[in-house]
């Protein structure tokens, strides 16, 4: 399918998502409905090679999808991201053919993988975490707290990271593994608990939770990618994150072009003194501000997606992506804040959209690397130095490899 199939078959389910949204924010419930239809369309796992069942598209295919879902439901429009972005494109890249073929059906079917990389105590500094996988014979034995994990105890793929520790009990860096958790099937996995459900600003039907792995058994065959000291392993698979953060800011941006249409009716709609708003001139520059901040983040995320990284990667570019999601995120707050003020009263209320929009758009410079930590790569790559973050240089992980 080309890429303006895809986004035609978007289009037309934000169409139908646009008046459900409100209803998942207001209950809190996950979007089954909205999921069922997504994996109808072909748009879960749509970026997964066709070898595995996927539609074989590319990262900008789903960009083009994740705007055009994001300006009607921001929850669908995240599901459409980690069903195609970051750890599922993860596996695809880094993992065997028997984990690609074991996992694939599940994204097709309608899951949303959860990533599993934040700690209590390690958000920004992730290479900090404290989570481990002992090696025990033939599996692993994974231990600890994650915490913010998007869809726990509604996904079943579970990609984890972890510290490896060998059988003689040296540390081998941090390395991911696959835990299926599938209760309609069964499979309940002693040994992941979800501690509990945050009660979050916005995105209100996703559930963000801390898990946790009490001697958690994982057969070694799925071990996605093990560590061989700082640069295999964790760095590959963050490598796969620079595909999620392009999707993220592509979500901030999509719900800041959506705020740009309500806007424009609104202004031509609603008249004050005598005349529509669209007559004033302050909101007309105001209008023409949020046009060019939409525009300027699309084709940023744009050239992200169409962007690879150094050594053939699959991925898109650290810097690339960084700069966008930073732009992209940052912008669209600022964009949908001025929609609502448009709006006037009307905005605050929850008759129209904006007040979600305005909740739902605000985490984006947050999850997924902050703002400032996705500045400080941009930097680093700009001057061509390391930007250690801690006060003594690099990481215990770091420094032992
Ligand atoms: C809705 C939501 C969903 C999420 N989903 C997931 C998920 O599915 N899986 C997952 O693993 N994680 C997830 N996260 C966690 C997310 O990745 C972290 O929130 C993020 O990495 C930041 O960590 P923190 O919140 O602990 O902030 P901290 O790291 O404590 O940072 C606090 C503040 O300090 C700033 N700061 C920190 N270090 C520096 C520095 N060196 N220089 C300048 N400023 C700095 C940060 O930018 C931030 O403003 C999610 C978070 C949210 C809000």
């Amino acid at each position: 399918m080309d890429s303006k199939s895809y986004q035609a078959i978007a289009r037309e389910l934000a169409r139908d998502f646009a008046p459900r949204a409100a209803e998942w924010d207001q209950t809190r419930d996950y979007c089954w409905k909205n999921v069922g239809e997504l994996a109808d369309a072909g748009l879960m796992g749509m970026t997964i090679p066709t070898a595995y069942g996927g539609g074989g598209a590319s990262f900008y295919d789903a960009v083009l999808v994740i705007e055009e879902i994001a300006k009607a439901c921001t929850l669908s429009a995240r599901i459409v991201v980690e069903a195609n972005m970051g750890g599922i494109s993860a596996i695809m890249a880094f993992g065997s053919e028997d984990q690609k073929a074991f996992c694939a059906p599940y994204v097709l079917a309608g899951d949303k993988p959860a990533i599993c990389i934040s700690e209590p105590e390690a958000g920004s500094a992730a290479t900090e975490m404290t989570t481990t996988a002992r090696k025990a014979g033939n599996k692993y034995i994974i231990n600890g707290c994650k915490h913010w994990i998007t869809g726990g105890g509604v996904s079943k793929l579970h990609l984890i990271f972890a510290r490896v520790i060998d059988e003689d009990g040296k540390e081998l860096g941090i390395g991911g593994f696959i835990a299926l958790r599938d209760p309609d099937a069964g499979i309940e996995l002693k040994g992941l608990r979800v501690v509990r459900r945050e009660r979050t600003m916005g995105l209100c039907g996703m559930p963000e939770t801390e898990l946790a792995f009490e001697d958690l058994e994982i057969d070694e065959e799925f071990a996605v990618i093990l560590p061989s000291g700082y640069r295999r392993g964790f760095a590959d698979l963050m490598n796969a994150y620079n595909s999620q953060r392009v999707g993220a800011g592509t979500i901030a941006m999509g719900i800041a072009a959506g705020a740009l249409e309500h806007a424009k009716r609104y202004m031509l709609e609603r008249e004050q003194f005598h005349r529509p708003l669209a007559e004033f001139q302050g909101l007309q520059w105001m209008l023409a501000d949020m046009d060019a901040g939409v525009h300027a983040s699309r084709l940023m995320l744009h050239d992200a997606a169409k962007s690879r990284g150094p050594n053939n990667s699959p991925f898109p570019d650290i810097m690339y992506a960084a700069r966008a999601k930073f732009y992209a995120t940052e912008t669209a707050i600022d964009v949908v804040n001025d929609a609502l003020q448009i709006f006037g009263a009307r905005g605050y209320a929850d008759q129209e959209p904006l007040e979600r929009m305005y909740r739902d758009v605000r985490m984006f410079t947050i999850g997924g690397g902050t703002a400032q930590i996705l500045r400080t790569q941009v930097a680093g790559k700009l001057l061509g130095i390391k930007t250690p973050q801690t006060r003594d240089g690099y990481s215990r992980l770091a420094n032992s490899h």
